[in-house]
């Protein structure tokens, strides 16, 4: 595995079908699942790490963001990714840049409402690096769902020509999603954590015993979380799986999408509802304690 810093780097090293795995590194299992994926179908795996300051808008969660480069490209390489990307903020944002993509609609509600330049941010980056790479299939988790419909539009309407995967939530062994915010949480915030996954468990649960009214499925999120362990709920919504758009009924995949702030921690979790199977995703567990948390 090589790791390089310019588009033109990464070019000269890839052949044959080209996969190309967008993340902001400290990896956990979730996106060795997703280097897994591309290694399994594309001829060459290119590997992107980039903290990418333009869907921070702002917060003071860029700086606080994990990074370890060399712990990343020990486990990419592992994973069996060819290429490791690590662009600077200045390769990436030429002096003077002044394009920026926003996917209309898609990007408005739920995560799009708490950080209004996010998914922006997202679109323009993830833009830039299919321009770059050119890769023929591009790997997403579905833990970020509505990144993934942004994702998705932005590659539809500006005809880049890239499969777009999105690959299931990997989840810890109690149930929480991973992220790599999750190393910031403390115990009795971690604790409280699993209220989130908890709470869609249940709406999966109502949904697969046949409930299809969304106002009962969200309330019966509302009802499992614990009120007294000091989360800070931004929402809890039910949107269609393909464009993030609002829903009066259930009639085709949609996810329901929680967002909480958590001793200082924004994290994210969703489940897929299939009407057409009648079952909800919950997404897949590791066997172990994450590589989050080292050898212990
Ligand atoms: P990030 O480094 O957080 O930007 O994530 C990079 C990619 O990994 C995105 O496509 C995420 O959706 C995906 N990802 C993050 N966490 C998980 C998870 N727990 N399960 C599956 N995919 C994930």
């Amino acid at each position: 595995m090589r790791t390089v810093e310019t588009f033109g780097q990464v070019r000269e090293l890839v052949e044959g079908s080209v996969g190309l795995v967008p993340t902001m590194g400290f990896f956990h299992e979730g996106h060795l699942s997703l280097i897994a994926a591309a290694r399994r179908s594309t001829e060459t795996v290119v590997v992107s790490v980039f903290v990418n300051p333009l869907q921070f808008g702002g917060s003071p969660d860029l700086a606080a963001y994990p990074r370890d480069v060399e712990r990343d490209a020990a486990l990419a390489r592992a994973a069996g990714a060819d290429v490791l990307f690590v662009p600077e903020v200045d390769t990436m944002y030429r002096e003077g840049s002044r394009t920026i993509v926003t996917v209309e609609g898609v990007a408005d509600s739920m995560e799009g409402v708490h950080r209004p330049r996010h998914f922006s941010g997202v679109a323009t980056v993830v833009a830039k690096l299919f321009a770059g790479v050119r890769p023929d299939v591009a790997y997403f988790g579905r833990k970020d769902a509505q990144q993934l419909a942004v994702v998705r539009t932005m590659a539809a309407d500006l005809s880049f020509p890239v499969e777009i995967h999105g690959l299931p939530i990997v989840r810890e062994q109690d149930g929480l999603a991973l992220s790599s915010r999750n190393v910031h949480l403390a115990n009795e915030d971690r604790a409280a954590a699993l209220n989130l996954h908890r709470a869609l468990f249940a709406v999966g649960d109502a949904f697969e015993a046949g409930e299809r009214s969304l106002s009962t499925l969200l309330g019966r999120a509302s009802a499992t979380i614990d009120v007294g362990a000091g989360i800070d709920i931004d929402y809890i919504e039910i949107a269609d799986a393909s464009d993030a758009s609002t829903v009066d009924r259930i009639e085709q995949p949609v996810f329901v999408a929680i967002a909480a702030d958590i001793g200082g921690v924004h994290l994210i979790d969703n489940i897929l509802l299939d009407p057409t199977t009648e079952r909800a995703d919950r997404g897949t567990y590791i066997d172990n304690s994450s590589i989050l948390y080292g050898d212990s």
